[in-house]
């Protein structure tokens, strides 16, 4: 039987876990393996090995492979420190038991160590990079829900991204249709129109509906309209969704927003240019 403890780097064997694919660009299952160094302490359950302990406690660091079960080809690396607070026993019970050895027959009182598992680098190492064409289109609070949904994105806490994400959409989405109309190409009545109606009642969604036609050009190449995909992630409930739902639903929002943005960037940049052009001609 699989022993529950993650003592030793082959306990770790065929743990899973949501990670992102960059291969397959897609949050995929990922499992760990080791690397065939490891193979002499595969079997250790009646000791720790020395290589493991430093100062009877139990502390090292060792590296984990995790492979992407879809494509079998894209992995990451991580290193896992992995230690106790308190010396532990080198002899192991058998059976599953919970972080913490407190077992030993010699010991009357219950002192349990603990046992500490932390990720202490990665390889390629990750980084959370703010998108500057996003921090400087939205306000500070905006930015703050940005960067804790991108942090949550980078620990692969799905629902804690999407509910971010979320958050930025229902308080912005109003607010990018505002620029969106000020926009050369955009029908700038129309959506107008649009926005007045929304005003008199912001219940009535049917403005992220018809805003497509009246768009312009550069945010309708996708053929779907991106504004209300946008809305649309407001809509449906939390509750019923998985984890890996939401990772992959935060993931499409991110890349959304900052296809949204980075067209309104342009769009503006491109009225200013043509603006420096004429203002040379005259
Ligand atoms: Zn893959």
């Amino acid at each position: 039987m699989k022993s529950k403890n993650f003592v030793v780097p082959p306990d770790f064997i065929g743990q899973t876990f949501e990670y992102k694919c960059q291969k397959e660009d897609a949050y995929r299952t990922f499992e760990i393996e080791l690397e065939p160094s490891y193979e002499p302490y595969f079997g250790y359950d009646i000791k720790i090995p020395d290589d493991f302990i430093i100062d009877e406690k139990l502390n090292h660091t060792f590296k984990a492979i995790c492979k992407c079960k879809s494509c079998k080809e894209y992995h990451i690396e991580f290193f896992l420190h992995v230690f106790s607070n308190m010396p532990i026993p080198r002899t192991l019970i058998q059976g599953p038991v919970s972080l913490g050895f407190g077992n030993n027959k010699t010991e009357k009182t219950e002192k349990k160590a603990t046992i500490f598992i932390e990720k202490v680098g990665a390889n390629p190492e990750i980084k959370i990079i703010p998108n500057k064409a996003i921090t400087n289109y939205f306000d500070r609070e905006t930015n703050i829900w940005y960067f804790k949904g991108i942090n949550a994105l980078d620990k692969n806490f799905g629902i804690g991204a999407f509910a971010y994400f979320r958050r930025i959409i229902e308080k912005e989405l109003i607010h990018i249709i505002e620029n969106i109309k000020l926009l050369p190409d955009s029908h700038t009545a129309e959506i107008q129109k649009l926005l007045d109606k929304h005003n008199e009642n912001p219940k009535v969604s049917t403005i992220y509906e018809n805003i497509f036609e009246h768009l312009p050009n550069s945010l309708k190449v996708l053929g779907d309209n991106p504004i209300k995909l946008l809305y649309n992630q407001t809509s449906n409930g939390l509750h019923s969704l998985t984890e890996k739902d939401c990772l992959e639903k935060a993931e499409k929002i991110l890349k959304l927003l900052e296809f949204v943005v980075k067209k309104i960037n342009e769009e503006k940049s491109e009225i200013k240019d043509l603006k420096e052009t004429i203002k040379g001609l005259k």
